[in-house]
C-alpha cells in the first residue's frame, strides 16, 4: 500500500471512529496499567467487569499491594490466567512502590522491567498515558496489517515496525484505537464485513468483493 493510500485509509477510519479511545475503564494511569496487564488473552468487557470492584478497593499501588495476591485473585477469577495475573499485579505494585515512588514510569525500559508487562502493554501505556507515538500490535492489528496490506509482516514486531514507519507520526496515537476498533467490529477475523467497510477503496485484500453481506 502506498503512503498516500495509508493516509487515506486512516483518514477514513478517523471519520468512522471520531471518538476512538480504549474500551478499558480506568481512572488513573496505574489502573490503566493494571487493566492492560489483565487484558492479555481476555476481552476488555471481562476486564472492566472484574476491575470495577477491584479499583474501588484498591485504586493505587499501595492499596493494591496491601490487598495482596490472594485479595487481587478474589476479584479477577472470571478473567483468563487469573492466578498468574494476580501474582504479577501484586509484584508489580511492590516494584512501583520500591523503585518508582508509587508512580507508573513513563519510559519503555522501566515499564518492561515490571512483572507481567511486555512490549505490547508498554506500548499501550506509553501511547495512552504518556502521549508517545507507539503502536501496540494485538491480534486485530496484526491481522489487519497483513490482510489489508497496510503493514505486512510475519511477526508482531515486524508489523509494529512497519506501522510506525508508514503511519504519519501525528496519526500514530489515534491510529492505534482506529485499527483496534476496525478489527474488532468490521474487519473481523473469520468474516470481514467488507460490504460495509469504510476503507474498501484502499484495502488490498484480494477477496474483499467476494464476501456477501450478512443477512
Ligand atoms: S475491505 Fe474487508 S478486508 Fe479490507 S479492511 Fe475492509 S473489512 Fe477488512
Amino acid at each position: 500500500m502506498s503512503l498516500k493510500a495509508v493516509r487515506a485509509f486512516l483518514n477514513a477510519l478517523d471519520k468512522a471512529h471520531p471518538d476512538a479511545r480504549s474500551e478499558l475503564i480506568y481512572n488513573n494511569t496505574f489502573e490503566l496499567l493494571v487493566s492492560v496487564v489483565l487484558s492479555a488473552q481476555a476481552t476488555d468487557v471481562s476486564v472492566n467487569k472484574a476491575t470495577r470492584a477491584l479499583y474501588e478497593e484498591a485504586p493505587d499501588p499501595a492499596s493494591m499491594a496491601a490487598l495482596g495476591e490472594d485479595g487481587i485473585a478474589q476479584h479477577i477469577r472470571t478473567i483468563g490466567l487469573w492466578r498468574s495475573k494476580a501474582h504479577n499485579v501484586a509484584l508489580l505494585c511492590q516494584q512501583l512502590l520500591e523503585k518508582h515512588n508509587g508512580q507508573v514510569p513513563d519510559n519503555r525500559e522501566a515499564l518492561e522491567a515490571l512483572p507481567g508487562v511486555g512490549r505490547k502493554t508498554a506500548n499501550v501505556v506509553l501511547n495512552i498515558a504518556f502521549d508517545q507515538p507507539t503502536m501496540a500490535v494485538d491480534t486485530h492489528i496484526f491481522r489487519l496489517g497483513n490482510r489489508t496490506g497496510l503493514a505486512p509482516g510475519k511477526t508482531v514486531r515486524a508489523v509494529e515496525d512497519e506501522l510506525v514507519r508508514r503511519i504519519p507520526k501525528e496519526m500514530l496515537r489515534p491510529a492505534h484505537h482506529w485499527l483496534i476498533l476496525h478489527g474488532r467490529y468490521v474487519c473481523k477475523a473469520r468474516t470481514p464485513e467488507c460490504w460495509r467497510c469504510p476503507v474498501t477503496e484502499w484495502c488490498l485484500f484480494k477477496d474483499k468483493n467476494k464476501i456477501p453481506p450478512k443477512r
